[in-house]
């Protein structure tokens, strides 16, 4: 089977990370490629510092 970057499909774009077994059988996994995983991250940085100025402007 092959472990294919879930973010890079929703892009359709196929990345395929690796391939694991079994071999044979043409069934696709889902993984993320470092590319995203670093995207991802940065966001998650962000996300942190943006939540102080969202609490500032109230409802
Ligand atoms: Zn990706």
């Amino acid at each position: 089977m092959k472990v294919v970057c879930a973010w890079c499909q929703d892009q359709g774009r196929t990345t395929v990370l690796r391939e694991k077994e079994p071999f044979d059988r043409p069934t696709i996994s889902h993984g993320i490629c470092e590319e995203h995983a670093r995207l991802f991250l940065e966001e998650v940085r962000e996300t942190k510092t943006a939540v102080p100025a969202l609490d500032r402007r109230g409802p």
